[in-house]
């Protein structure tokens, strides 16, 4: 097989959006473009929304010199067949060959990986994570994903379908989540979850809420995780609770991740994940109840080098460290 080099073409697809960027030897994003995604319709039109993301970047010339497309997918995937099984948030592929799919349109080799096993790559390769062995990466935004890191190596289970951390349930009462299972940390400390609660909490008390309301142009509906952070910002007592509340979830669940696994970091990324880890030393404070590991202090909490683009660079890892080998 051929030496793959820099730079990749590396394709984040969540729930919400398509981003595809193309990715330097050091994992520098040399540019990027984004779509909507078409998630809960046709998988052709699911496909047709990343063919959007990767069409814009090709119209600059550097993307055009990309060997290879890494892709990274919130769910379950095949990453030998390049298939991806199930994702919760893209209701639209179920057993469905998008490494093939891409292939094919675009003639270039394709990798496939869950989003949070190629985040954790990336953010152990370049960002957070670097030189430590053993990393917990967790990524907060439409839904909660995890990656691994042990003893150096992406830790993804026996078939690869290991690092779905965002179902773990930490309340059996809790609410229904999207995979089945109730009380997901999912439904929680995602920045849907916030959303959602505030919508619930504002529409129950709407005078606590009015601020929220007020933002989101007195619609209910409109509230999102992104008006609660600002309501928080500006002191709201409500928005502020469930913000905190959220965080409390978080400690519990990180809690028994430490006790589990005991790494030496925590890397905390995803567009949500940077309004939670304002709370860290609340979270802290609350792992003295819910971590029993002794040396539960010495686990660092960091923010992810690469933000919101840590899947997106985990993506192009995907090939990079294949050719280093
Ligand atoms: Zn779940």
């Amino acid at each position: 097989m051929r030496k793959i080099t820099a730079p990749i073409l590396g394709v984040d697809i969540g729930g919400t959006k398509v981003e595809a960027g193309l990715v330097d030897a050091s994992g520098r994003v040399l540019l990027s473009e984004r779509s909507r995604i078409v998630a809960r319709g046709s998988a052709e039109e699911g496909l047709k929304s990343v063919f959007a993301a990767i069409d814009a970047l090709l119209r600059d010339p550097r993307a055009k010199k990309a060997k290879a497309v890494g892709i990274s997918v919130p769910g379950w995937v095949d990453s030998n067949r390049g298939v991806v099984v199930n994702a919760t948030n893209l209701p639209c592929w179920l057993n469905y060959p998008l490494a093939k799919k891409i292939e094919r349109h675009y003639r270039l080799p394709v990798k496939l990986a869950n989003d949070g096993n190629a985040a954790s790559l990336a953010e152990s390769a370049w960002g957070a994570g670097a030189g430590y062995k053993n990393i917990f990466y967790v990524t907060l935004g439409t839904g909660i994903g995890v990656g691994m890191i042990l003893n150096g190596e992406l830790f993804a289970g026996t078939t690869g379908a290991a690092g779905e951390g965002g179902h773990m349930s930490i309340d059996t009462r809790g609410p229904l989540c999207g995979c089945g299972k109730r009380g997901c940390i999912e439904v929680y400390a995602s920045g849907t979850a916030v959303g959602r609660q505030a919508r619930e909490r504002a529409s129950e008390n709407p005078v606590a809420g009015s601020r929220m309301l007020a933002a989101a142009r007195g619609a209910v509906d409109n509230i999102t995780a992104e008006i609660v952070t600002e309501a928080a910002d500006h002191g709201d007592p409500l928005a502020s609770e469930i913000l905190q509340s959220s965080a409390d979830q978080l400690a519990i669940w990180l809690g028994g991740i430490i006790d589990l696994l005991e790494p030496e970091v925590i890397v905390i990324g995803g567009g949500f994940g940077r309004v939670m880890m304002r709370y860290a030393p609340r979270m802290r404070e609350q792992l003295k109840v819910w971590s029993i590991n002794p040396n539960r202090k010495r686990v660092k909490i960091l923010n992810a080098h690469f933000r919101s683009q840590s899947a997106l660079v985990g993506a192009a890892a995907l090939w990079l460290a294949h050719s280093k080998k």
